[in-house]
């Protein structure tokens, strides 16, 4: 499987009675575009962090690109787990610029600071957003460190990027510029999933969608096969 797989996956969060996720099966593939919809508290962050490697299945398999990452030793995990970024709904944002930001993911990642700047200045220009590039963050409105967080993401150069509720602060502008950068990075061959409360995001950028009720991942298929506005 070229990509994350969610296996009969079973979620308990610590200290819960209730199962956040029952039996859940979904792939999520390399150059294609993904969106989990459902209401709230129906189990869509959970399925992003547990696609990240970031939760730990209590039943099922998670598997990265076919092998079972929680079979895997500390090492081979963490490096793996890098391949994948999952983007919270409230941006975090480190002190300093756009640009800071941006260019904090490829240094991290061991590219030379230049080039790391040239890159995150590239990223910032080419998603319409140049005027962010010296903007420090405590002068950032909501959406716009929302994409600066999601862009910064970007910039780690992932094989799969989860995305969660990534409209939520994004006024009509922003929501066209995450559009564009959704369809630009598919075609790259990035594989992304998005949870959303967003149809026409859906809509415009997924290839399937899959609904998400109750901890069960429910019908799953093309856009216009599976929402009801449509
Ligand atoms: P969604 O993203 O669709 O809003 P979530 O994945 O956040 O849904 O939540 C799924 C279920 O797990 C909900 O019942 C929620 O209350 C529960 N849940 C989420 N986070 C926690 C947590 N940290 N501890 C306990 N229960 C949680």
């Amino acid at each position: 499987m070229s990509g994350i797989e969610l296996r009969e996956v079973w979620f308990r969060y610590p200290g819960s009675k209730d199962w956040a996720l029952r039996g859940v099966n979904l792939e999520i593939r390399q150059g294609e575009v993904l969106a989990l919809v459902g209401p709230n508290g129906s189990g869509k962050t959970t399925i992003l962090k547990l696609a990240g490697g970031l939760y730990r299945p209590s039943r099922g398999e998670v598997t990265f690109w076919g092998s079972n990452i929680w079979e895997m030793n500390g090492s081979k995990r963490l490096e793996l787990r890098r391949t994948v970024v999952y983007v919270h709904e409230k941006p975090i944002l480190l002190r300093g610029t756009a640009l800071d930001n941006v260019a904090f993911a490829p240094l991290l990642r061991g590219v030379p600071r230049k080039e790391a700047v040239r890159r995150a200045e590239e990223l910032l220009r080419s998603s319409g957003s140049p005027h962010l590039l010296g903007k420090d963050r405590s002068e950032m409105s909501a959406g716009e460190a929302q994409v600066v967080s999601i862009l910064r993401a970007v910039a780690a150069g992932p094989r799969i990027l989860l995305l969660d509720e990534p409209t939520a602060h994004l006024d009509r502008e922003k929501r066209g510029i995450l559009t564009d950068l959704i369809g630009k990075l598919r075609s790259e061959g990035m594989g992304i999933a998005i949870a959303t409360h967003d149809h026409l995001l859906a809509l415009r950028t997924a290839d399937r969608v899959a609904i998400v009720e109750n901890g069960v991942v429910g019908s799953v298929g093309r856009p216009s096969e599976v929402l009801d506005c449509c």
